[in-house]
């Protein structure tokens, strides 16, 4: 195992040196949104500076700039998640676009009436509702891979789901509410030897795993940059060339064209044809810094240091009378969804806040799942690799006054 510095790795991360309620700051929802470095902070300001500029229509320096850092950025998409080409990663501002790009452009028009969609019952709802209005749309129709009560999509079920209607797979790589991670490259084999494309929304993957969609060999992949240490508005489709190709644009407008006339309009190629109009430029390059700063630290340590938080929160939080960890698939992400006997998620939240400790309290867009264990919410506490163990001992403290509180 190799070493984790946390206290140096910490002073990479500005914000979280202050105090909330007299408390310091312990951010445990980085499910949610993860912190940004010093360094996307400082490429970002540079942009706006120095840089700050319409990208690809200008000749003109400041023009230029913008283009290749945004060009840039999008090579360093490329290398992080190992595509084959720049023009398979298009720029979006998170995964649900990304998902709605995808649903527009491939499913409104490969799907019609009688078809078949799969999901699983633990995706988010950025990952339904979209397939949801195509089906309704089209008079197609929703499968959803089940799953047991440890919170693992059970695959033969999933095996049995697939026939000659099945038009797409879109599952989640790691489950935001109960933090399993999936066997990617099993349910893309799966639905491969049919001849069925698989999306991966990879949300909550990025910021932990290493990312490889040629050996996933899915055919989309979806990403939210606010989700691993860059800003909001940042985000990837990636999608297979010759898929991308197939499909239409998500959006009209500007930059997605290569000729207009009023009787007809002839697209650009990739990547351009998916992004119409001006995009997020500043979110973008910061995505590329904030991968700068994930090539920059030992990613392998950074992930056994998480795990190693995930295995003490567990135990601890476990051996508290009233708390019930929800979600307890062998193969996790650094994600403990939990409630506490009589008390609702929203309380915990509240007070945990007043202890300077920021958790998610809800559904997590996730109501399926919620369902599924019959609960209505959960409290969920997610570690980045800039958590410390004495942060869980702060969590499990409050949670142990929450139920003094209650009772
Ligand atoms: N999928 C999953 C698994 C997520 O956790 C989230 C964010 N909570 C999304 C999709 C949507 O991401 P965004 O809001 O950044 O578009």
């Amino acid at each position: 195992l190799g070493h984790w510095d946390v206290e140096r790795i910490r002073r990479d991360f500005p914000v979280l040196h202050q105090t909330v309620n007299g408390k310091p700051l312990a951010y445990l929802d980085n499910a949610a949104s993860s912190q940004v470095p010093q360094l996307v902070i400082e490429r970002g300001t540079r942009y706006l500076r120095e840089e700050h500029s319409n990208i690809h229509r200008g000749v003109h320096y400041l023009s230029q700039r913008a283009t290749s850092a945004y060009e840039g950025a999008r090579e360093k998409v490329r290398r992080f998640i190992n595509a084959r080409e720049a023009r398979e990663c298009i720029f979006v501002r998170g995964a649900t676009e990304g998902i709605n790009l995808v649903m527009h452009g491939y499913g409104r028009k490969f799907v019609g009436p009688g078809d078949e969609i799969v999901i699983s019952e633990m995706e988010h709802h950025a990952n339904i509702v979209p397939w949801q209005m195509l089906c309704e749309e089209k008079g197609a129709r929703l499968r959803v891979i089940p799953m047991n009560d440890a919170g693992e999509l059970l695959l033969d079920e999933y095996e049995a789901l697939l026939n000659e209607r099945t038009k797409i797979v879109a599952v989640t790589h790691v489950s935001n509410a109960l933090g399993t991670v999936n066997p990617i490259k099993e349910i893309v084999r799966i639905a491969h030897a049919r001849g069925i494309p698989v999306l991966v929304d990879g949300a909550q993957a990025a910021p932990h795993l290493p990312i490889d969609v040629q050996d996933l060999d899915c055919d989309f992949y979806a990403i939210s940059g606010h989700k691993m240490f860059g800003p909001t508005g940042s985000g990837v489709l990636y999608g297979k060339a010759e898929l991308l190709e197939r499909m239409n644009p998500f959006m009209g407008g500007g930059d997605m064209i290569r000729s207009v006339t009023f009787e007809r309009t002839i697209y650009a190629g990739l990547p351009n044809k998916f992004e119409a109009g001006t995009p997020a430029i500043a979110s973008q390059i910061g995505l590329g810094a904030a991968i700068d700063y994930l090539n920059s630290i030992d990613r392998a340590a950074a992930y056994a240091y998480e795990q190693e938080l995930l295995r003490y929160a567990t135990e601890r939080l476990s051996s508290i009378e009233g708390v019930r960890v929800i979600g307890t698939a062998r193969e996790k992400a650094s994600v403990i969804s939990f409630t506490v006997e009589n008390v609702h998620p929203h309380d915990i939240g509240t007070i945990l806040d007043q202890e300077g400790i920021a958790i998610r309290a809800g559904h997590h867009c996730a109501q399926p799942v919620m369902q599924h264990f019959k609960i209505p919410a959960t409290a969920r506490a997610s570690f980045a690799f800039y958590n410390t163990k004495e942060e869980v001992d702060r969590l499990a403290a409050a949670i142990e006054k929450v139920i003094e509180v209650f009772n």
